[in-house]
């Protein structure tokens, strides 16, 4: 598929952040970062749904950046952590649907614990995290 301009691959230095490991992209606006293989993948004519997923994620986060505006959003995210975990749910419910509408199972476990620990500088509780993430995912 063709991507937006503003999607690329991530740079060297960005590559050994823990953040980009995991999650497979990062959105350093106004531009998106994916892992390589993503980026790769998603350029193909039959890109995976983990691809197309972590696009939308970052997708979900940019464009929700642009309507509340990049610097006070940016400033929440890293100010309080309820907002972190509410703007990672929203952008894990983009995440869900293509994983779902593909039936890719979702690893609410990993991702609670990615979510409640250093990696998102403690957002909330892993029981939180798990319980909205499950809820979540059977909405999808
Ligand atoms: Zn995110």
């Amino acid at each position: 598929m063709k991507l937006p301009r503003y999607v690329k691959t991530q740079p060297a230095l960005l590559r050994y952040l823990p953040t980009f490991k995991n999650s497979g992209g990062n959105n350093v606006f106004p531009f998106i970062f994916l892992r390589k293989d993503l980026y790769n993948d998603l350029l193909t004519d039959k890109p995976q749904p983990k691809s197309i997923a972590a696009l939308l994620h970052e997708e979900t986060h940019r464009q929700r950046q642009i309507s509340s505006g990049w610097f006070l959003w940016s400033l929440k995210y890293v100010l309080f952590p309820s907002f972190r975990f509410m703007e990672e749910l929203e952008a894990y419910k983009a995440t869900m649907s293509v994983l779902k509408k593909n039936k890719v199972p979702f690893d609410t476990e990993k991702v609670s614990k990615h979510l409640s620990g250093p990696l998102y500088l403690w957002s909330t509780s892993y029981a939180r995290a798990k319980l909205s993430l499950e809820k979540a995912w059977n909405e999808t």
